[in-house]
């Protein structure tokens, strides 16, 4: 029954939820990652110079 009035409130989401150890790949440590498209660690999302390139 939930899903019926949460699928009307937001289209699928690009990267389900997947909580698990991956390895990010700016530093090569393991972090828990929220789902497959977390990538970087928060360290290394902290320093703004991966995405920050303007
Ligand atoms: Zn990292």
């Amino acid at each position: 029954m939930k899903r019926e009035s949460k699928s009307k409130l937001k289209p699928e989401p690009e990267h389900p939820p997947d909580p698990k150890f991956r390895k990010c790949l700016k530093c090569g440590r393991r972090f828990m990652s929220e789902h497959i498209g977390e990538r970087i660690c928060p360290k290394c999302k902290g320093r703004r110079d991966w995405r920050e390139m303007a």
